[in-house]
C-alpha cells in the first residue's frame, strides 16, 4: 500500500483527525474490511455501482525511450448517490494532483492509493448528481524481455523506440486512472504530445496535429464511441504507415502500420480487410462499428489484441518479407486477422458486463473465425475446424477442467479468465445452438442481441433472451448446463420396440445434463429434441436401417450405441454421414475406448473400415485413433496389436535400426531420467 496524500499529512501535522478521519485512516492502512464495508472494493474486487463515469479526456506526453509519462486525465461521473469516497482502480501511478468539482464547484481533495485502488474524497458528503475528476499522474512504460508487458510499454529495435499498450484486460489502470471494468462503456478524447517525427496512433482518427516547443507536436483524435477501459490503445514511434484502401459498408479506411522500414513486409495483410470485413457485416446485418481501421505490428508480443480501430498483432504474424510470405503464413495470418475483426461486434460493439462472461467475447470471436473461414473452402472440408475442437476437448479431459464461466475476485482469478476453454468450448456450443436452432433463427438472433445491447454490455441471459425472442426456444438450461459444469456427458443410446416401430432409449447419469440430441436417420432430414432426464425415450419413425444420434457431429457429449447399433451405423449409415459427422463418430469411439465404456475389440473391428475412408483427413483421423489405443494393449497383446495395425492400418513395423537405437535409449540411464530431478 503506498500513500501520496495531502489530507493525511495535514492531518497528523495538526494532530486534529476526527473520529471519522481516523477511522478512515486505519481503514486504509490496515484495510479492515469491517469498515466503509458498503464503500471498500479491495474485497471484491469490484467498484461500488454508485459512481458511473460519463465521459474520459485523457492528454498523454510521450517520448517512447523514456521510462515513464506524464498523463491528466478530466473523468465525468455520475454519482447515482451519496458517498464519502470515489473510488477509481490505479496501479503503480505516482498520483501528484487530483482535483474535484462537484457540480462545477471545485473542492479540495485528497487520495490514497492501495494495490489496485484509488479512492477520493473532499472531506464532505458527494452527489448524488455531477462530479468532475482532474487527475494529473506519472505512469511507467513497462519493459520486459519475455512478452508479458502491460499497460503501456516500451520496446527498442534498433536505435528505434516504440511505445505499444496492453490494456485488456486489467491493465488500462497501470496507463490511467479509471473505472477499469467491461461494463463501464464511455466515449474517450486522447490527446498525445509526441516528437513531431514520430507517429502516434489510437483508437479513433486523428483530427488535429499540431507543432508544440521543443521539437514536439499534438495529437488529438477524434471522440471515441462508447468503450470499455481495456479497449482503449494508442502507440507512438517512427512507424511506417501503409495504405491499405477502405473497407466495409461505409468505406472506412484501413492502414497497416510496422516499425519503421517495414512496410514492403506488409502485403498479404492490406489485401486481407477488404475481403473479410464484409463478411462479417453480412453475416452481423450490422456495418463495422467503428470509424477507421489500422493493424498496428507490434515488437515482441504475444498474439493479438482487438483495440476497436486499432488491432494489435505479434509482427512476425502480420507481417512478412516475400520469402516468407507463403500461403500457409497467408491463412494463419487471415485466421487471426477474422478473430480479431469478429470481436468488433462480440466483445466491442456489445461487450461482456463482467468477466465470468468472457465467453460471449472469445467464444463468439472463435467462431466467427472458423464460420468465415469455412465459407472459403470446398462444401466437404466445412464445419472440420470445430468438429475437431470439440473432438479434442471430449479426449482431453485435462482441459475441460473447469467451468467455462467462473467467478472473479482478483487478479489472480482474472488472469486465468481466458483460458482455452472459453474460446474452444464457447465456439463449440455456438456450433450446437446453431444446429439445434437452425442456422437462419441464430443469426437472426445475434443481430437482435447486438443491435438491442449495442456500444452497451450484455450477459449470457441477453443472449438467451435474444434467442427466445427470435425463434421462441428457451436455450437456456442448454447453455447454462454446458457453461457452467466442467466436463461433458456420455449418452447410452440403444432400441427398443416391437411390430416394426422402434424407440431410441436415451440413457445418462442421474445428475442428467440438458442437451439438444439431433438425430441423424436414412434418408430423413435430422431433426433434434431435447432430452434431460437420466432416461428419455425419443420415438424414431419405423424401423431405420441406421441411427446416429449425434447429427452434425456437433453434440457436446459422447455417444454410447449399443455394439448392435454402432453394427447398423457402420454398415448401412457410414458412407451417408457427412465429414464433421463421421469425424465425431471416429473421435467418440477413441474417447469412449479410452474410457472403458466401449470394448476396445468393438472399435478395432470399424477402424480399418474407417481408414478406407474416400476423405485423407478421416484417413489419418483412423490412423492416429489406432495409434492411441495401442497404449491400452498389455503384455503378449502388444506384439500382437502391432501386427494388427500392420495388416489394417499399413503402420510399418519398427526397423531394426531404430529397435537398436531404442535399446541404447534404455540403457543409457541418463538419457531417460527425467532432467528436473535434483
Ligand atoms: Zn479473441
Amino acid at each position: 500500500m503506498t500513500t501520496g496524500c495531502m489530507l493525511y499529512s495535514r492531518a497528523m501535522r495538526h494532530a486534529a483527525l476526527s473520529v471519522r478521519m481516523m477511522l478512515l485512516f486505519l481503514a486504509f492502512f490496515f484495510e479492515a474490511p469491517f469498515l466503509f464495508a458498503q464503500q471498500n472494493p479491495i474485497q471484491e474486487f469490484r467498484l461500488p455501482k454508485s459512481a458511473l463515469p460519463l465521459s474520459y479526456k485523457l492528454d498523454l506526453t510521450i517520448r517512447p525511450e523514456e521510462a515513464t509519462f506524464a498523463g491528466r486525465v478530466l473523468i465525468d461521473i455520475e454519482l447515482k448517490e451519496q458517498v464519502q469516497l470515489i473510488w477509481l482502480n490505479a496501479k503503480d501511478l505516482t498520483i501528484q494532483e487530483i482535483h474535484v468539482r462537484l457540480g462545477g464547484i471545485p473542492k479540495t481533495a485528497s487520495w490514497r492509493t492501495s494495490g489496485e485502488f484509488l479512492a477520493i474524497e473532499v472531506g464532505e458528503p458527494m452527489g448524488p448528481g455531477a462530479v468532475q475528476l482532474e487527475i494529473r499522474y506519472i505512469a511507467p512504460l513497462d519493459h520486459k524481455t519475455d512478452k508479458t508487458d502491460v499497460g503501456a510499454y516500451h520496446k527498442k529495435s534498433a536505435n528505434d523506440w516504440y511505445v505499444y499498450t496492453s490494456f485488456f484486460a486489467i491493465d488500462a489502470r497501470r496507463a490511467v486512472p479509471c473505472f477499469d471494468e467491461p461494463e463501464y462503456k464511455t466515449p474517450w478524447t486522447i490527446v498525445l504530445h509526441v516528437k513531431r517525427d514520430d507517429v502516434a496512433v489510437s483508437n479513433a482518427p486523428a483530427i488535429s496535429t499540431e507543432e508544440e516547443p521543443e521539437g514536439m507536436k499534438r495529437v488529438e483524435f477524434a471522440p471515441t464511441q462508447p468503450l470499455p477501459s481495456e479497449m482503449i490503445a494508442f502507440a507512438v514511434g517512427p512507424f511506417d504507415v501503409v495504405d491499405a484502401g477502405v473497407a466495409g459498408q461505409k468505406r472506412i479506411p484501413v492502414r497497416i502500420i510496422t516499425p519503421r522500414n517495414r512496410a514492403s513486409e506488409a502485403g498479404s495483410a492490406s489485401r486481407a480487410t477488404a475481403e473479410l470485413l464484409p463478411l462479417l457485416e453480412q453475416y452481423t446485418g450490422i456495418p463495422y462499428p467503428w470509424d477507421k481501421l489500422d493493424h498496428l505490428a507490434v515488437l515482441e508480443m504475444h498474439g493479438a489484441e482487438e483495440n476497436p480501430g486499432l488491432i494489435t498483432y505479434r509482427a512476425e504474424e502480420l507481417l512478412a518479407a516475400t520469402s516468407a510470405d507463403t500461403p500457409l503464413h497467408e491463412r494463419a495470418m487471415r485466421r487471426t486477422m477474422t478473430h480479431e475483426m469478429a470481436h468488433q461486434w462480440f466483445g466491442n460493439l456489445v461487450t461482456q458486463s463482467w468477466w465470468d462472461d468472457v465467453w460471449l467475447s472469445e467464444g463468439f470471436a472463435t467462431w466467427l473465425q472458423n464460420k468465415i473461414s469455412d465459407a472459403q473452402l470446398p462444401a466437404f472440408e466445412r464445419g472440420l475446424q470445430i468438429t475437431w475442437l470439440r473432438d479434442f476437448l471430449l479426449l482431453t479431459a485435462t482441459v475441460d477442467k473447469r467451468p467455462v464461466r467462473v467467478s472473479v475476485h482478483n487478479r489472480k482469478e482474472n488472469d486465468a479468465v481466458y483460458d482455452l476453454i472459453v474460446y474452444w468450448k464457447g465456439a463449440c456450443i455456438l456450433q450446437m445452438l446453431e444446429d439445434w436452432i437452425g442456422a437462419e433463427g441464430l443469426q437472426r438472433a445475434l443481430h437482435r442481441y447486438l443491435s438491442d445491447h449495442a456500444f452497451k454490455a450484455a450477459t449470457s441471459q441477453d443472449l438467451v433472451n435474444a434467442i427466445a425472442q427470435e425463434t421462441r426456444i428457451d436455450t437456456g438450461p442448454v447453455l447454462f448446463g454446458l457453461l457452467d459444469r466442467t466436463g461433458a456427458p456420455t449418452l447410452h443410446f440403444s432400441v427398443e420396440g416391437s411390430g416394426g416401430a422402434e424407440n431410441l432409449i436415451v440413457k445418462q447419469s442421474a445428475k442428467a445434463w440438458t442437451l439438444p440430441v439431433c438425430i441423424h436417420v436414412q434418408g430423413v432430414k435430422p431433426h433434434c429434441e431435447l432430452v434431460s432426464a437420466s432416461r428419455t425415450e425419443l420415438a424414431l419413425s419405423g424401423q431405420p436401417r441406421w441411427i446416429w444420434p449425434n447429427a452434425y457431429g456437433s453434440g457436446y457429449y459422447r455417444s454410447a450405441l449399443t455394439g448392435a447399433l454402432f453394427d447398423r451405423l457402420m454398415k448401412a449409415g457410414y458412407a451417408e454421414l457427412d465429414g464433421p459427422e463421421r469425424l465425431a463418430l471416429t473421435g467418440d469411439l477413441e474417447s469412449l475406448t479410452n474410457s472403458g465404456d466401449l470394448p476396445a475389440a468393438i472399435t478395432m473391428k470399424f477402424l480399418p473400415q474407417i481408414a478406407k475412408d474416400v476423405d485423407p483427413w478421416m484417413r489419418e483421423r483412423a490412423v492416429a485413433t489406432a495409434l492411441e489405443l495401442s497404449l491400452l494393449a498389455n503384455g503378449d497383446m502388444r506384439p500382437k496389436y502391432r501386427d494388427w495395425l500392420q495388416k489394417t492400418m499399413h503402420v510399418p513395423p519398427v526397423s531394426p535400426t531404430q529397435t537398436k537405437s531404442f535399446q541404447e535409449f534404455f540403457q543409457d540411464k541418463r538419457s531417460h531420467q527425467d532432467t528436473t530431478d535434483p
